[in-house]
């Protein structure tokens, strides 16, 4: 059985946007909409790069809100998604980290035809990216999404159907390799039992006893059921929650601004 949690829910209600636009949710309309989802632990965050619309204030606010007094803080944490760099460090670091007040930093490559067209240059940017996390960066917790963006090519007619038999085996089986060493989960994203070579990866993850951890990745409170829907999935799968992540606050080992 597998523990229902999500780490990855954005609480896009700071980021910068049009007087008209939707407002987007706060950290506790995010955390309602998780609990109504049956989450057990909650973790609430947003991006942190380079993008326009979401500069590091954003994140500030958004730690002010879940800092402030009356936020009910059981069972609930606080992470940022932050981009990784080709060097393997990511956008938020260690001092952003504790400025924060973060439980967590979910790592994540966030590419599209955009901005890398050709298809093989993206699978091997990304690699390269998390492979050099893994090696060289303890700040990341979690890998967010690995390939998860590769969609994107599909959706630009660049490639006719993305999965992940576009991704050398080596570059997967080396990135499962060192998650494992340095305890690093890789996240589950996506349920799609119709990609095969996904799948086998998944149920490698688990024959290996990799750390993985299960995000609905919402931005909406709309989005905060799909990590019940992915966790039923990965338990038919076989992961169980021995090997499923959890903050290192709940280990009594943190250095948590609350600890
Ligand atoms: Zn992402
Ligand atoms: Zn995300």
């Amino acid at each position: 059985m597998i523990l229902q949690s999500d780490y990855h829910i954005h609480a896009s209600f700071y980021r910068i946007k049009a007087a008209d636009a939707d407002p987007g949710p706060t950290a506790a309309e995010q955390q309602a909409a998780a609990r109504a989802a049956g989450n057990h632990y909650i973790g609430i965050l947003e991006h942190c790069n380079h993008a326009k619309h979401h500069p590091f204030h954003c994140l500030e606010e958004l730690s002010a809100e879940y800092y402030t007094p009356h936020f009910d803080r059981s069972d609930t944490f606080l992470g940022v998604e932050a981009d990784l760099n080709d060097d393997g460090t990511d956008v938020c670091g260690i001092e952003g980290r504790a400025k924060l007040g973060l439980h967590y930093v979910i790592g994540s490559v966030h590419l599209s035809p955009k901005i890398i067209p050709d298809v093989e240059t993206y699978i091997r940017t990304e690699y390269l990216r998390i492979r050099n996390t893994l090696l060289t960066n303890r700040n990341v917790d979690i890998i967010g999404h690995p390939f998860g963006e590769g969609y994107r090519y599909q959706k630009a007619g660049i490639v006719p159907s993305w999965g992940f038999h576009l991704v050398p085996p080596e570059y997967l089986k080396e990135i499962a390799v060192l998650a494992k060493r340095y305890r690093v989960a890789l996240e589950i994203n996506r349920n799609d039992p119709s990609d095969e070579v996904y799948v086998a990866f998944l149920k490698d993850l688990c024959r290996s006893k990799n750390l993985f951890s299960i995000g609905s990745d919402a931005h909406s409170i709309e989005g905060c059921p799909d990590a019940a829907i992915r966790t039923r999935w990965a338990e038919s799968l076989g992961f169980s929650e021995e090997h499923h992540w959890k903050p290192a606050i709940l280990k009594g080992i943190s250095g948590d601004k609350e600890s």
